[in-house]
């Protein structure tokens, strides 16, 4: 009998398992740290987007009125450049809820960046709900 074992696969059981150990307090506040962001960034990088993100241009960690999280898109007309500013806020209800929540952004900029498109909750963004569930983090609006 053959038997075939994808790599990647291995990683994100590892990396679903490292989740729900860490998720397990629930109750518990998370406070947001750079340091959290960018091993986070790393992981979802690698296990949800093959690692073709190139990195925020910046992160702030800020109060935000609207939604949990935002992926900031900043035109410079005079340069005809574009950058991309992650911002999180500075307290999440828990830990479970700041993952989804840096996932969902670094979805925002995989659509702008790498697929050149709106970063609309649109097709193309919906379409890592099922990649999302592997992990056991939820896409949501
Ligand atoms: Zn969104």
């Amino acid at each position: 009998m053959k038997k075939k074992v994808k790599i990647k696969d291995e990683y994100n059981i590892r990396i679903k398992k490292r989740i729900l150990r860490e998720i397990k307090d629930s109750e518990k506040k998370f406070v947001t740290t750079y340091k959290e962001i960018k091993k986070y960034f790393k992981i979802f990088n690698k296990s949800l987007f093959k690692n073709k993100l190139n990195p925020f241009n910046d992160i702030k960690i800020k109060r935000i009125i609207k939604g949990s999280g935002q992926c900031v898109e900043y035109l410079s007309y005079r340069k005809g450049t574009t950058f991309f500013v992650l911002e999180m806020m500075p307290k999440y209800k828990n830990k479970l809820e700041f993952l989804n929540t840096l996932a969902h952004e670094m979805v925002h900029l995989w659509q702008q960046t790498v697929m050149q498109d709106t970063g609309n909750h649109n097709k193309l963004f919906w379409s890592f709900r099922t990649k999302f569930k592997k992990l056991n983090l939820r896409l949501s609006y």
